[in-house]
């Protein structure tokens, strides 16, 4: 059985490579040495030793130092001056590796030179004891910029030759990483020191950039963008590092706090170059050009008190545009909280008239501010919008849905609510008499730039109240296939057969999973001059120039099954279904992909073996449909940790333990990520940027089922889905738990988000 061996030799090798390579790439990535240091746990995988160090040489102080990440102790800085008297002080000096059986005997140390002691008083601080001690420099070309240190040898008695040589294999990389970070702390001590030490710019254009920005006036931001080409993104990165802020650029989409703004003078924040750009609870986010300038920052404590202050910075054009468009969203084009001040005015006249419903839905309040509404539902990426009146005692909620989660938006008083309903039956023009029975209806509505459809149902609910609910049907632009968070294999093997010339290919999940922004990325990756698509949709809310888009309309007799009839008449290559909603759409969709279409479809299902079995049980013939299968991606959306305030932190054995369970306690030992103190997982404490939330944005998680000949046979002999389950994961098959696992593992969102998707 050499062979086996052999391979199994290789693949842990490959493994060993693979992680090496990934923990290069973030050593490289790393924006301070902060970043390298919290690499420990990464880089602790990739030896043979219970800890290690990692010491950067301080040029200027002649020490050595090195900052212990929190989750792994207590000791934070360590500082070490740089002479012959400690061994890592040693090692930097001579440039020479030290290997130690045994840190404590005397003799064995005092064998490398008379003068050297280990010193013991870390390990009394921590309660740690050294036994093994491997200490190699770290070098760039001729010169030291660190140490790096193992402790104590998990496998054996003494560090090897092996240990190393791996050792070497890590440290090369660390020497390049920390120089980069020695020159660039050098370096940015200036504003643009980033731009600099990443050679963006030559030191020579940047002062002839300075002097003319002097010259003509101007900032010297503009002029390194528009004369010396600098990205926007590099110019802003370069700003965040100086001030030690995030950099914001200028957003349309961003609603800025008007109620904040209001109280502010647009003429002084215009020659002073700042404005408050979020306010949340007592928190406001300041954008800033020179967030350093004291005096500026004292004004803005006095100009907002009672408020917590962050900063964020900005190049001046764009704060400018921030403040135009804090013009052009304050009174005069109704910011939802001006209408709702006008409302609740009215309230109380009204009251003291003691009329009953003299607002009406023509009114020009309640006009603007059904307009309101969609304009910001529109702007937070909304999804839905739910109007929820509660009688006329309380006031009626307006909640919106964004990132999947219903979040109240505003509270409306409630004499308004049947007029507001009454203004948006009318511009979906939907009976406004009926009030006892549901409808349905559509609007069509233009915002500068683009035209945004909603979808409206209405029901009737307690107290004569009816409910509204509008679904945002913004028409956008397909994401890159990139994007979707597809991990490695599924993203190579879904381009693999999407590029089949026919064939089927399902994408699975409940409502709200994200199939079709799938399928329209995968639609948008084989969009090519050469293929005809046809796509039958319900409804198109994706657009993208080169498909033929068909809107399904089953009322007047245009199903997605007559769609795709009427698709093979005009020489379709590619053909998509919205939906298999039927036996007749799935038998068609089958019979077109065998002759010579490639078909894309969603199902309604759980899982991807769970959609075979669906299949085969709508009575599809299991030869011509194993034939037709190419794959069927299950999939599921889940909430990422925000990125602003992701933290690290050690989870107890039981959350380990579930996260095991979950994967299965087989493979997840394969993964090589054992419990220890070095065992890390991330979670968002929660910021301005987030909400307080801890998360921001959408990433899917999946299961891709691919048609192999096994599989093939199983789905032929109508095999139980446990049996394609089993086959699926020996082909490389993880399911939706497992990528959600890695994907927790990976600090991309968390064990709560994974649970509430993926797992029954
Ligand atoms: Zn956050």
């Amino acid at each position: 059985m050499w062979h086996e061996d052999t391979l199994t030799v290789l693949q842990e090798k490959h493994r060993y490579d693979k992680k090496l390579y990934d923990v290069i790439n973030a050593m490289n990535e790393a924006k301070s040495f902060d970043g390298i240091f919290n690499l420990y746990n990464e880089i602790l995988m990739l030896v043979d030793a219970e800890r290690m160090s990692m010491y950067v040489l301080d040029y200027d102080k002649k020490e050595l130092y090195t900052r212990v990440p929190a989750h792994i102790d207590v000791v934070g800085e360590i500082r070490l001056p740089l002479n012959e008297n400690s061994i890592a002080g040693y090692v930097a000096l001579t440039h020479k590796s030290v290997n130690l059986v045994n840190a404590y005997n005397q003799e064995e140390v005092a064998r490398i030179s008379p003068s050297l002691v280990f010193d013991g008083s870390w390990d009394k601080k921590t309660g740690f004891r050294t036994r093994q001690l491997l200490t190699v420099p770290i070098l760039h070309g001729e010169s030291v910029v660190g140490v790096f240190q193992l402790l104590n040898k998990k496998h054996g008695k003494r560090f090897t030759e092996e240990d190393e040589e791996n050792a070497n294999l890590i440290v090369k990389p660390l020497g390049i990483a920390f120089l980069n970070h020695i020159l660039l702390s050098q370096k940015q001590r200036t504003k643009f020191g980033y731009l600099l030490a990443q050679n963006k710019i030559t030191q020579e254009e940047l002062n002839a950039a300075i002097t003319e920005a002097r010259k003509s006036k101007i900032d010297t931001e503009s002029i390194l963008m528009d004369r010396y080409k600098i990205a926007k993104a590099d110019l802003g990165a370069s700003l965040s590092a100086f001030y030690n802020c995030p950099f914001i650029e200028f957003d349309p989409a961003r609603i800025l706090p008007c109620d904040l703004i209001k109280t502010l003078k647009l003429d002084y924040l215009h020659k002073n170059f700042w404005i408050p750009i979020q306010h949340e609870g007592d928190t406001v986010v300041v954008l800033m050009d020179d967030p350093y300038a004291l005096h500026k920052c004292d004004i803005v404590k006095d100009l907002l008190p009672h408020l917590k202050v962050q900063y964020a910075v900005g190049i001046r054009a764009d704060i400018l545009c921030y403040i135009a468009s804090s013009a052009s969203q304050t009174p005069n084009k109704d910011p939802i909280g001006d209408i709702i001040g006008v409302l609740k005015t009215e309230e109380v006249e009204e009251k003291e008239d003691d009329a009953t419903t003299r607002v009406n839905e023509n009114d020009s309040t309640v006009t603007r501010l059904a307009n309101q509404i969609i304009i910001d539902a529109y702007k937070q990426r909304a999804s839905d919008i739910h109007i929820e009146p509660y009688g006329v005692r309380a006031d009626t909620v307006i909640r919106f849905r964004i990132d999947g989660s219903c979040v109240e938006y505003q509270k409306i008083p409630s004499m308004y609510r049947r007029p507001l309903i009454g203004r948006l039956k009318i511009m979906a023009k939907l009976n406004i008499a009926e009030r006892r029975l549901p409808q349905d209806g559509k609007i069509r509505f233009r915002l500068q730039d683009r035209e945004v459809e909603l979808r409206v149902s209405i029901m009737p609910t307690a107290r004569g109240d009816e409910d509204m609910v509008l679904r945002v049907l913004a028409s956008s632009e397909p994401v890159p296939i990139e994007q979707l968070g597809l991990n490695e294999r599924n993203l190579k093997e879904l381009k693999n057969i999407v590029e089949k010339p026919y064939g089927l290919i399902l994408c699975v999940g409940p409502t709200g999973s994200g199939k079709t922004t799938t399928l329209h990325s995968v639609l948008g990756y084989i969009n090519k001059p050469d293929k005809k698509i046809w796509t039958a949709e319900d409804p198109v809310e994706i657009t993208q120039r080169g498909l033929r888009q068909v809107q399904v309309q089953p009322k007047i007799g245009l199903t997605f099954a007559a769609a795709l009839r009427g698709f093979l008449r005009l020489d379709p290559d590619v053909i998509m279904v919205g939906e298999m909603r039927d036996q007749e759409t799935a038998a068609i969709s089958v019979e077109a992909s065998i002759t010579g279409h490639l078909v894309l479809s969603t199902l309604h299902t759980n899982s991807s073996v769970e959609t075979v079995i669906r299949l085969l049980d709508m009575d599809l013939d299991p030869f011509t449909f194993a034939d037709a299968m190419l794959g069927i991606l299950a999939q599921r959306l889940v909430k990422k940790i925000c990125q602003e305030c992701k933290e690290p932190y050690h989870p107890s054995r039981d959350q380990y333990d579930e996260l095991a369970r979950n994967y299965g306690e087989e493979g997840f030992e394969k993964l090589g990520v054992p419990y220890n103190e070095a065992f890390v997982l991330y979670r968002g404490k929660g910021c301005a940027v987030c909400n307080y939330t801890g998360y921001r944005g959408r990433i899917g998680i999946h299961e891709l089922l691919l048609t192999s000949d096994r599989i093939k046979r199983l789905i032929q002999s109508k095999g139980r889905s446990a049996e394609l389950l089993i086959q699926g994961k020996e082909e490389g098959l993880t399911t939706l738990v497992q990528d959600g696992t890695l994907k927790i593992l990976n600090g991309i969102t968390d064990i709560k988000q994974v649970q509430a998707v993926a797992i029954r």
